[in-house]
């Protein structure tokens, strides 16, 4: 999602937090159980990635809370939020920018380990480190080395090493294979739901592809000008999406055996997020919206299959 820019960077060694426009998401209401990969998947400008470091604390809510098992999480202090910062962790798309240029690999890996075990001795933190980097498939000759002497998806096996390196349980991803080229994506999507068996983790993970949530979720959330059109088990939002949004998404992915419909397009451009339609965000767009549609927010209301839908017309058995 071209129009956000990453919170946290390095300049010059230094790891800087940098304050960048945001998108708003308002009313998003997402639970994620233990062990599921929920994916979150819209348009750029959509609000996704805000809501990816909403939920890991980087950028702070203005209404409404975050809990992780139950402890409400989004008012603690610094100190009081550092066991669910081992345990939750978080993946970047752009690992050019999340590994400090002036660090070694060994260096980088072994920072989050000493932040969360102060008491570990060296040769404790030196295997963690190597039994890591060997579970994400890169076995030796690293540790002196420095992130731009390694490719892309190196790199970003080696942010995802750093991830592992404090055993979390929850591991946000905002885009993680988007930057990559594509012949290597499939191999770092791959190391990512291996891991999740591995390591027992549950996934927010974020992804403008649709293509990648069919084989990645157990669970998706389709977002639209920061709300949350529908969410559904991955195997019921392909099989029968509801909200006319996601039907729209869902016939553009190109198959090979295409038996659907005619593809439904799309009118008119995706309104600003500083210049948000009254009523359903989709309405400009929408080929069912009447006047309802205009002036009222659809809640997400419980459908068939599992499946929560915020549109009048669902509700409404106006759509089949
Ligand atoms: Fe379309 Fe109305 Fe449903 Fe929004 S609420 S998606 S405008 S039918
Ligand atoms: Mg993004």
């Amino acid at each position: 999602s071209g129009d956000f820019l990453e919170q946290l960077k390095f300049k010059g060694g230094k790891l800087i937090r940098e304050q960048k426009r945001v998108h708003a998401i308002n009313g998003v209401d997402l639970e994620i159980q233990r062990g599921e990969a929920l994916c979150v998947v819209g348009e750029s400008g959509c609000g996704k990635s805000t809501v990816a470091r909403t939920v890991m604390g980087l950028l702070h809510p203005s209404a409404g809370e975050i809990r992780y098992d139950g402890q409400r999480i989004d008012d603690l202090s610094t100190q009081a939020l550092m066991p669910y910062r081992r345990r939750m962790q978080m993946i970047f798309q752009n690992p050019y920018a999340s590994l400090n240029p002036r660090m070694t690999i060994q260096q980088t890996l072994e920072e989050p380990i000493r932040l969360h075990h102060p008491d570990w001795p060296r040769q404790k933190v030196a295997d963690k480190v190597a039994e890591v980097m060997a579970s994400v498939g890169i076995a030796q000759d690293w540790g002196k080395r420095y992130g731009h002497e390694f490719s892309g998806g190196q790199r970003q096996r080696i942010a995802i090493a750093r991830a592992l390196a404090v055993d979390p349980e929850f591991i946000v991803a905002d885009e993680p294979i988007s930057a990559l080229d594509v012949s290597i994506q499939a191999q770092v999507l791959n190391l990512l739901m291996d891991a999740q068996q591995q390591h027992n983790l549950t996934y927010l993970f974020i992804t403008h592809d649709l293509a990648v949530v069919e084989h990645f979720g157990t669970r998706v959330a389709v977002m639209y000008l920061g709300r949350v059109c529908e969410v559904a088990p991955t195997a019921t939002l392909f099989a029968t999406p509801r909200h006319p949004y996601t039907r729209a998404l869902i016939s553009a992915i190109p198959r090979l055996e295409d038996d659907r419909p005619q593809h439904i397009r799309l009118e008119g451009e995706v309104p600003t997020p500083v210049d948000l339609p009254s009523g359903c965000v989709f309405h400009a767009r929408c080929p069912h919206a009447d006047a309802r549609c205009r002036e009222e927010v659809p809640a997400l209301i419980a459908s068939d299959g599992g499946a929560q839908v915020a549109c009048h017309a669902v509700e409404e058995g106006r759509l089949d």
